[in-house]
């Protein structure tokens, strides 16, 4: 294991500023997916942890409101700088825990520390209203107040970004927080807590939890229950999103679900062919196909379709895959056997149901939870594919007529969070832009996500967005004062 992180690996959780074991001294291993060595042990909190924690995040919340926003926005802004000092560190540690490329690893540390800068200069634009009175002696203004004690559950796909993109809006607020971080992924989130300490966020403002597989439900449960908690933001699927939503239905919190996706990536006929070869990649096989926006659905209009099918597998054979931590590789292993079921039992239907193999099809001879990047023509609409995010290094190429079908065929499925499309003719990019039922929408572009944007779904894709200046709003409430004079 590189030196460079040995300081971020512990072996506590961190409640109230201390750092500390379970109540049940329980713990679990983290391994790397890449090559199984064994890089920390854990605690695997429960209940009462939760509840020692709900408490700390409670008692710091009335000094930590009164800050003033200047002061909460300089806290965040050392955070910010340190997280960047350490940029090469945490990008090392994130490879070691998640697998994926050192490079994606980079630049998620960069993404996750921008929500960190934007938040800390939003804390001081919260501004109220001043409304016209209804009545001559009325004067009516609105004040901004953070909801209290909020609960985040991230997913172990972005084990950094997913956590700042909600608990910096949320400190920025006057919120105070417990994290329950993705079971695979407790080291970075912990990593970016001791820099929370460093920075001098104060203790009980921001609280990790980390949790096994069966404990994070338990968590999950006191989380969900607790009176004190106000809100509850969740990256993860969208089953247990439900389930999240219901459970916090009897102390009816506030909630942000961001949730599953399956992004159309369409390609028209008018479309630059190598640009459009070129963002499907990215959009598909980044971070190993492990994204909730990554393309899961190529559409290709029928006159460009074996020329894009051609330059596409070409790119896709020179992807490296390997060791994220090997420099020049671009994919990395999957989190887990469990991963690799799933794309390979996708494949199997759409090569049962007429797909034809174009590029890769197996397990890697890497071994471990390597999968080759594989590519499939032929794709139709019965397939799993279709349907379901198959969250791999797996793309379909499904062939369509026109504009009309195409749309169909892309709202086609209980999701709306990502969709990309490729064309040049203006009017075809207002029309289709305008009738795609996604919350996001790329337009000859793979990437779509940055801090000064909302990012967020609609459909079973969630509620809520994240990121921008609407992003603070979901950490806020309005408080209306009727004034007669
Ligand atoms: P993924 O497939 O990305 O692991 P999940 O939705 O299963 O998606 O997990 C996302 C996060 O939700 C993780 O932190 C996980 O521990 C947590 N989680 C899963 N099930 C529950 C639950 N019943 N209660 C609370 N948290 C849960």
């Amino acid at each position: 294991m590189p030196d460079t992180i040995q300081e971020f690996i512990t072996n506590k959780a961190y409640i109230n500023g201390l750092w500390i074991n379970s109540l049940s001294n329980k713990r679990y291993k983290i391994l790397n997916p890449a090559t199984g060595e064994f890089l920390a042990e854990v605690p695997s909190m429960s209940d009462a942890d939760t509840e020692q924690a709900i408490n700390a995040a409670n008692a710091a919340l009335p000094a930590w409101k009164q800050l003033t926003a200047k002061e909460r926005s300089q806290l965040l802004r050392r955070w910010f700088d340190l997280i960047m000092q350490n940029q090469d560190a945490l990008a090392t540690l994130m490879t070691q825990e998640q697998g994926k490329p050192l490079a994606e690893a980079k630049g998620e540390i960069a993404y996750a520390a921008s929500f960190v800068e934007w938040f800390a200069e939003e804390a001081k634009r919260i501004d109220g209203e001043v409304l016209p009175g209804h009545q001559p002696d009325k004067r009516i203004l609105v004040l901004k107040q953070p909801v209290g004690v909020v609960a985040a559950i991230t997913p172990w796909n972005f084990p950094s970004a997913m956590i700042t993109r909600k608990a910096a809006p949320a400190l920025a607020a006057g919120c105070t927080l417990v994290l329950k971080p993705a079971p695979q992924t407790p080291l970075s989130a912990l990593a970016l807590a001791k820099l929370a300490e460093q920075a001098g966020i104060p203790a009980g403002v921001f609280n990790v939890v980390t949790a096994d597989t069966d404990d994070a439900r338990l968590v999950g449960e006191v989380l969900t229950a607790s009176p004190i908690i106000r809100k509850l933001s969740f990256t993860g699927s969208t089953p247990v999103g439900i389930h999240l939503m219901q459970a916090s239905a009897p102390t009816l919190k506030k909630l942000s679900l961001e949730l599953g996706g399956n992004a159309p990536f369409i390609v028209f006929d008018d479309a630059d062919l190598d640009a459009a070869v070129e963002g499907a990649i990215i959009s598909k096989y980044r971070n190993a196909g492990q994204t909730c926006v990554c393309a899961n659905r190529i559409y290709v209009q029928a006159g460009v379709y074996d020329a894009f099918a051609e330059k596409f597998s070409a790119a896709v054979q020179k992807l490296k895959v390997g060791s994220g931590i090997e420099s020049g590789v671009e994919i990395g292993p999957l989190i887990d056997q469990k991963a690799v079921e799933k794309v390979e039992a996708h494949l199997k239907d759409a090569l049962d149901k007429g797909g034809k193999l174009l590029l890769g099809g197996k397990r890697h001879s890497l071994g471990a939870s390597f999968f080759e990047p594989t590519v499939i023509t032929g794709a139709n609409q019965d397939m799993r594919v279709a349907r379901e995010e198959t969250f791999g290094p797996l793309a379909p190429l499904f062939s369509f007529k026109d504009e009309a079908e195409v749309i169909q065929l892309a709202n086609a499925t209980e999701y709306g969070l990502a969709a990309y499309f490729y064309a040049r003719d203006l009017s075809r990019v207002w029309k289709v832009a305008e009738e795609l039922e996604y919350g996001m929408v790329g337009i000859n572009t793979g990437v779509i996500s940055t801090e000064v944007a909302p990012f967020g779904g609609i459909k079973s894709s969630g509620l809520g967005r994240e990121g921008s200046r609407h992003g603070i709003d979901e950490y806020l409430e309005m408080k209306y004062l009727c004034l007669s004079v």
